[in-house]
């Protein structure tokens, strides 16, 4: 893991490259790599004990040239400003990538929530939504979980917004549970997506995907459900699986679905039935055909980008690799399918989810399954044709080009003002 990578200079070094490959106004392009704004905030709440504690946290509005900025929430030590800002400018791309109208956002609390009870979340959460208020709602900016958060927490944020407007506005958030305004097979879509941009790049490399072997990093929500459908859904045999707590390892490969138990039951995968231990960097330079980094970002550095035996890296997480280990992978011929591709599952019903709320009309499961997969097969196919037409070293590039142009011409075609 390196720690000393900014996110926020990967991503304008991701942009950089890309832009190399278009006609692009140097002022535009610096637009382009900058938030147009970021909240910094500190949050008082008092804790169970009467003690009153405060918290450090961010919401970035990168760029709302295609739509209201749309990005999750994370909880975690490590939120930063330079953390929130890539994040906020990845989720712009993501969404240009997929061509879903959203621009881009991101927030934080530096926290970390294991160490507070249930009530102290509820009290953090909803002292971050009143300080979100001004600035949310569903034309505006539309908070989604991410690292930490879920439902629960996606629930108090609307609740707290709709109960400060008077109005019952469930949009103002994805990522709700049902009941509440969530949709189906949200819960799924991240893991999905990087499921279906396996499959389509094993089939565009001309690799047999059934009976391919996997390895995972990072087992939450987007790593242990791309694990199961990876297994359900194409018959790769999932190897190797690792979270904070260690990896394990099985040649013959083992059920998902069973280890995400496990983990449920025992905080860990760590020790599950008939697998040995492995540690994360020994999963990482693991001889797999697909390796999935689904934790957090620069898991990969140059020097273990060297050790990687995987043939194809396809991105859940955001940020996974530095750029130096992403060009010494491109130069290893290692195919790197990107998070703005691979994850962009989360966003896309995200968006599903939003339409349902301003129509007031929930879909089934099958349709929003149906409607993913055209939206990331349809992506797949663009981000392929960019890689060819402009002889690109890699997919990252590819993505970015189809991305850029997309923000460029929404810019374009609104004109400057003033
Ligand atoms: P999560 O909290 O559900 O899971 C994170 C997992 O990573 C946990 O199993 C944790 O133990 C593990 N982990 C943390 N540090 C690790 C380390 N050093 N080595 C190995 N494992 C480690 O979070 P998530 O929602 O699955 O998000 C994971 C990544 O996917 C993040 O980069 C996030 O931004 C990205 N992502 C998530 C979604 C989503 O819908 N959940 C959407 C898009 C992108």
């Amino acid at each position: 893991m390196s720690a000393e990578t900014d996110p926020f200079e990967s991503l304008q070094a991701q942009l950089d490259d890309a832009a190399a490959y278009i006609d692009l106004d140097d002022g535009l392009l610096r637009r382009l790599k900058n938030p147009e704004r970021i909240l910094e905030t500190n949050l008082t709440i008092r804790m169970d004990d009467g003690r009153l504690e405060t918290f450090r946290a961010y919401r970035s509005q990168f760029n709302g040239d295609r739509g209201p900025y749309k990005g999750g929430i994370r909880y975690h030590p490590g939120v930063s400003r330079a953390e929130v800002k890539a994040l906020s400018g990845w989720m712009v791309y993501k969404a240009a990538t997929v061509d879903i109208p959203y621009g881009g956002g991101k927030g934080g609390i530096v926290v970390d929530p294991s160490e507070l009870s249930a009530s102290e979340i509820e009290r953090l959460t909803r002292a971050f939504a009143t300080e979100l208020r001004p600035l949310i709602g569903e034309d505006r900016d539309i908070p989604a979980p991410d690292v930490n958060t879920g439902q629960r927490e996606m629930n108090w944020i609307k609740n707290t917004y709709e109960t400060l407007e008077h109005t019952t506005e469930p949009g103002v958030v994805t990522g709700k549970a049902l009941d509440s305004g969530g949709s189906e097979g949200r819960v799924e879509a991240t893991g999905r997506s990087t499921m279906l941009t396996a499959r389509e790049a094993f089939d565009y490399l001309d690799r047999d995907i059934e009976g391919a072997t996997v390895a995972v990093q990072g087992y939450g929500n987007a790593g242990a459900i791309a694990a199961r459908l990876l297994s359900t859904e194409t018959d790769a045999t999932v190897v190797a699986v690792s979270d904070s707590s260690g990896g394990i390892h099985d040649p013959d490969g083992f059920d998902p679905a069973a280890v995400r138990e496990h983990k449920h039951d025992t905080g860990s995968v760590v020790g599950y039935d008939g697998t040995t231990a492995l540690t994360n960097e020994e999963l990482l330079t693991l001889d797999v055909d697909l390796l999935v980094p689904a934790a957090l970002e620069n898991a990969i550095d140059a020097d273990l980008a060297e050790r990687v035996e995987a043939d194809v890296i396809v991105e859940a997480a955001n940020g996974p690799l530095t750029p130096d280990a992403d060009s010494v992978l491109t130069d290893r011929d290692v195919h790197v399918l990107p998070d703005i591709l691979a994850n962009a599952g989360g966003v896309t019903v995200s968006y599903f989810e939003w339409v349902q709320n301003r129509q007031r009309f929930g879909w089934t499961e099958d349709r929003v399954v149906d409607e993913l997969e055209r939206v990331i097969t349809d992506a797949f196919d663009g981000l392929t044709e960019a890689y060819e037409t402009y002889d690109v070293p890699n997919f990252r590039t590819a993505a970015y080009i189809i991305a850029l142009k997309r923000v460029i011409n929404a810019h374009a075609e609104s004109g400057t003002w003033p």
